[in-house]
């Protein structure tokens, strides 16, 4: 675990250039090693620590995020419960009021939901009245944590209370189950396709991305490759961050797929209708 001084003001944004450490691990906790701790954390920046619980603890090995403000932090998910949370994101949010929310409802990613005191609700209605989106899922929303602004955008079709983050100040967009490195269960076609439609079109209405985080790693280093469904150790993963333009390919190759459910193979996800 590393530790860093948290500013206690941001006089601005920072832009993109100026921030911080801005690092990935050389690689996650993959599952081989019997030792690891139960959370694997690294800080992005001084605000921003992604937490991956170990794949030794649960095959699932969510990725979750917090986000520090000034006057709050935002846990996003809270893993699959077979492990406790609770005091590592009290340590790591320190006098923090902290928000409890999801990238959506499954169970991978709300598991830890009992040792927090009154999480945001799973369903989208509870989603939508939480963030104040008044035509779920159409429309997006600000989030403040204090000096740190969120974009909420709206993307069922994983799960009907899908939502993607946009943080203006790291230009990171995290991405749930909707879009990372392995298989995008698409539980509603009709809904991934506008969603992810949407999700670009916001994207491309002057909210750049660094980089596209989401929820698992799937995948191998091998383009396309994927682990058996299922496996607790995953040797050689495919990192976590995506560039943006794998969003753009995501947006384009379910444009032209059409109305019928399709699976599709690519180097960096792999679509899956179930
Ligand atoms: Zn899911
Ligand atoms: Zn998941």
């Amino acid at each position: 675990m590393q530790h860093r001084r948290i500013p206690s003001h941001h006089p601005s944004l920072p832009a993109i250039t100026d921030n911080f450490g801005m690092t990935f691990p050389d690689h996650w906790d993959d599952g081989t090693d019997p030792s690891t701790p139960d959370h694997q954390i690294h800080w992005y920046d001084e605000r921003t620590a992604i937490i991956r619980q170990s794949l030794r603890t649960n095959f699932e090995g969510p990725f979750l995020y917090l986000l520090l403000g000034d006057e709050r932090a935002l846990l996003l998910d809270t893993g699959t419960g077979h492990v406790p949370l609770r005091p590592l994101i009290e340590e790591l949010a320190g006098e923090r009021e902290l928000v409890v929310a999801h990238t959506h409802g499954h169970g991978d990613h709300v598991g830890g939901d009992g040792e927090f005191d009154q999480p945001v609700g799973r369903s989208a209605e509870e989603v939508a009245a939480y963030f104040g989106l008044a035509d779920w899922p159409n429309g997006v929303v600000q989030f403040d944590l204090g000096g740190r602004l969120l974009d909420v955008v709206p993307i069922p079709g994983h799960h009907v209370s899908h939502i993607a983050a946009y943080d203006r100040s790291t230009r990171i967009l995290f991405s749930g189950d909707s879009l990372y490195p392995g298989r995008l269960y698409v539980f509603d076609w009709p809904a991934f396709r506008a969603s992810v439609a949407r999700l670009a079109a916001f994207v491309a209405d002057g909210n750049p991305v660094e980089w596209v985080l989401g929820a698992h790693i799937e995948l191998t280093s091998q383009p396309g490759q994927d682990y058996e469904m299922g496996a607790d150790k995953h040797p050689g993963e495919h990192v976590l961050q995506l560039r943006p333009d794998v969003l753009s390919e995501l947006a384009d190759v379910l444009a032209g797929a059409g109305e019928e459910p399709v699976r599709i193979e690519r180097d960096h996800f792999i679509v899956y209708p179930v």
